[in-house]
């Protein structure tokens, strides 16, 4: 798939073509108007669309020969969901990664201590996730991963090298500041809309048709529903003869 500098270039050699053939022989300005809404088409997809890795090379599975999925949890901790959550993944001898919200790490840093007491990893998911997240100049973006990278370092102890972006948007700001502090940029495969579809049932069926060994499965640990959709999802794994493991073991090379 293109990248966003390609798809730019081609959109302005596109633009020179059409001004020089506009020079010589009028065509109608329709034209320009569809190359820009072309050029705005491609780029708002491409901001949304994970896989195609537009702005920023983003990691969307894993590479495992065994049977190994990876479940991640956005937007935590949460003083209830979060440690409901920690009772399942015991019971199942699964780990999981958390991509925490720095203003909730500082709310609760005993929960995510507790997380990593447990074996699972964290990363950073802005300190703010606020909903203009997406507007942020760099400078502003490079701010809020080093605030929540010092928060999740005071806990795990070691140095944070693991981001997901808030709504899993990407633009050229956040990719200027990702390749400036060096974040490995984790998405997904599996996006359950868990918290778009109010049935858990449903969310469980989505994930079962799409999960596949390497999976990046993406949960939210923020509401009632979470807790019932991950023991249901951990039964079908364990069904299935999965091994649910933490991103960064996922990604280890064998
Ligand atoms: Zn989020």
């Amino acid at each position: 798939m293109l990248k966003f500098g390609q798809i730019t270039v081609l959109a302005a050699v596109a633009l020179l073509i059409i001004g020089v053939v506009d020079f010589f022989s009028e065509i109608s300005p329709v034209l320009y108007i569809a190359l820009l809404l072309l050029w705005l088409l491609i780029v708002a997809l491409g901001s949304f669309t994970l896989r195609w890795g537009f702005f920023t090379t983003f990691i969307t599975k894993g590479n495992q020969t065994e049977k190994q999925v990876a479940i991640t949890f956005d937007d935590g901790p949460h003083p209830e969901y979060t440690l409901e959550i920690l009772k399942l993944l015991k019971s199942y001898n699964a780990k999981a990664t958390f991509f925490c919200i720095g203003k909730n790490l500082e709310k609760y840093p005993k929960i995510a201590q507790q997380l990593i007491a447990d074996g699972h990893s964290l990363g950073n998911h802005s300190y703010s996730h606020a909903t203009n997240f997406g507007f942020f100049r760099k400078k502003r973006i490079v701010e809020e991963l080093a605030k929540t990278d010092v928060l999740l370092e005071k806990i795990t102890g070691s140095k944070n090298v693991w981001f997901r972006p808030p709504y899993g948007v990407t633009n050229p700001s956040i990719a200027k500041a990702v390749k400036e502090t060096n974040h490995n940029v984790v998405g997904w495969n599996v996006r359950s809309y868990d918290t778009v579809i109010k049935n858990p049932t449903k969310v469980v069926n989505r994930i079962k048709k799409r999960v596949s060994p390497n999976a990046i499965i993406l949960l939210h640990d923020t509401h009632s529903r979470c807790p019932e959709i991950v023991e249901r999802l951990l039964q079908f794994l364990k069904k299935e003869g999965y091994q649910t493991v933490t991103v960064e073991r996922l990604l280890k090379k064998n």
